[in-house]
């Protein structure tokens, strides 16, 4: 099952269930360039067509499952689950002072890899991009400042 949704302002979202996944992909098209970042969750399988609120600048996105309904807010284009993290007490987290900014290292942590040079994120089985850029006449995914696509040629913007 997959569903399209319009938000206008070039963005859209695209859900769709596959097996026992959902899978929440958010497009976005900004002078002629396009980005994709998606998400999947492990739901179970639909028992329904999803709904979709607007709650100020956030999107809600509700997934009816055989188990309980999945809930989902999407700002700007990061997507978390209110199911399963809702926090029962706000707790404090300590801060500590820094002298110097140490540069930033690729992490590693468990299942849990960080990339912040070209902004790819995989935690468990979710995994998260974005600086994407995909060709407009075929749609390869391209390296961000390649000049050509390097499947049909095309010359990129
Ligand atoms: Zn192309």
């Amino acid at each position: 099952m997959a569903f399209q949704c319009d938000l206008g302002n070039g963005q859209s979202i695209y859900l769709h269930n596959q097996g026992d996944k959902t899978v929440i992909t958010l497009c976005s098209s900004n002078q002629g360039q396009q980005q994709r970042s998606s998400s999947s969750f492990i739901t179970g399988g639909w028992q329904g067509t999803p709904q979709i609120d607007r709650v100020n600048d956030a999107i809600r996105v509700k997934i009816p499952t055989a188990t309980q309904e999945y809930v989902f807010s999407i700002v700007h284009n990061s997507i978390t689950s209110l199911t399963d993290n809702e926090p029962a007490q706000p707790e404090t987290i300590p801060l500590s002072p820094l002298q110097n900014m140490p540069p930033m290292p690729p992490m590693k942590m468990g299942d849990m890899s960080m990339n912040l040079g070209s902004m790819t994120m995989t935690m468990g089985n979710m995994s998260m991009s974005m600086g994407e850029k995909y060709c407009s006449q075929c749609g390869a995914k391209v390296n961000t400042n390649a000049k050509f696509c390097s499947e049909c040629g095309h010359k990129l913007g």
